[in-house]
């Protein structure tokens, strides 16, 4: 297939190369990073869109997104699909898959999860919304960068799947620290407290499958220092997306309301930026109940 893909960054450049690499002819365009094995670069992301019977974009917000789009749908060739696999807020996604649309093109909001190990391993998950026939469109290409898609409904439930999904791992990641935290103020052992709580109803990927205490459980980012792995940053990002989206449906979300304020405490006023959001544990283990 003729692919164009714009945004090559930590994400996009991975993915670009494995359909590169399957065969496919990749063009891309990004306005800073470098091209990947196998693709060639356009001189801009309408020129690079040109021809192609898919469009992916990788890109870092809503609001880039919306610009891009501007630019490539006008380019696109009649009745091709745009497949953003970006993190961004719902009502861009439905705002770009509307203006998709309208110019006879397909349209699908497919955000990832699985991070820069899965787009490197081709092993990402697909959270897609969007119509059947520009899924079917894009599915051999969904095969070859990741390992599972999920269709999830129309235009924009693909972001509103990720961001519920990611205000859940928020939620949880502060509840295993503040809890690790506290078991040791009690004087409780860590190999202890994850023998007990992975096996019994506190259990949760967040402490079963990356447990923040180094030493203890699986290894994971906390075993080396606690070097991202999924930042903290981007965290933050998406359980901003997830209180963004709740508020303007009026859904009440209390828990990601509070994780949300755990989160930009880290980032923004401490030294979260840049660490693996499951440093939240040594966070509290430094801190005085307030
Ligand atoms: P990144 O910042 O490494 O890459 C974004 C790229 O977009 C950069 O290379 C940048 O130069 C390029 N760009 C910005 N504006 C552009 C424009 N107007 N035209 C063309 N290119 C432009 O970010 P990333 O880590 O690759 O993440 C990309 C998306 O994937 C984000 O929405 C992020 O939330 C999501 N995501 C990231 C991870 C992760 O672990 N990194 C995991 C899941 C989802």
């Amino acid at each position: 297939m003729k692919i164009a893909f714009i945004g090559l960054g930590n994400m996009g450049a991975p993915m670009a190369r494995n359909l590169a690499a399957a065969g496919h002819e990749v063009t891309g365009f990004d306005t800073a990073a470098a091209p990947p094995e196998g693709v060639a670069m356009a001189a801009s992301a309408a020129e690079a869109a040109a021809g192609a019977e898919v469009v992916i974009t990788m890109l870092p917000n809503g609001e880039i997104l919306r610009a891009v789009a501007g630019d490539v749908i006008p380019a696109m060739a009649d009745g091709a699909v745009l497949l953003d696999c970006s993190t961004v807020d719902v009502a861009s996604a439905r705002a770009v898959a509307e203006m998709a649309e309208a110019r006879g093109h397909g349209s699908l909001d497919a955000p990832v999860s699985g991070g820069i190990g899965g787009a490197d391993a081709g092993t990402l998950t697909f959270m897609v919304g969007g119509s059947d026939a520009a899924l079917a469109a894009a599915a051999p290409l969904l095969d070859i960068m990741g390992a599972r898609t999920v269709h999830c409904g129309p235009a924009g439930n693909g972001q509103a799947a990720k961001i519920c999904n990611n205000m859940i791992l928020g939620a949880t990641m502060v509840a295993t620290c503040e809890a690790f935290a506290l078991a040791d103020k009690l004087g409780l052992d860590r190999q202890a407290m994850f023998d007990v709580v992975s096996t019994s109803s506190g259990q949760s990927w967040s402490m079963n499958t990356y447990c923040p205490a180094p030493g203890v459980g699986p290894t994971s980012p906390a075993d080396n220092g606690y070097a991202p792995g999924f930042a903290a940053d981007l965290m933050l990002k998406d359980l901003r997306l997830s209180q963004e989206a709740a508020e303007a449906v009026g859904a009440p979300t209390p828990m990601g309301q509070a994780a949300t304020a755990e989160y930009e405490a880290f980032v923004e006023a401490e030294d979260g930026r840049g660490r693996d959001f499951s440093a939240m544990l040594p966070r509290f283990s430094g801190k005085a109940r307030g």
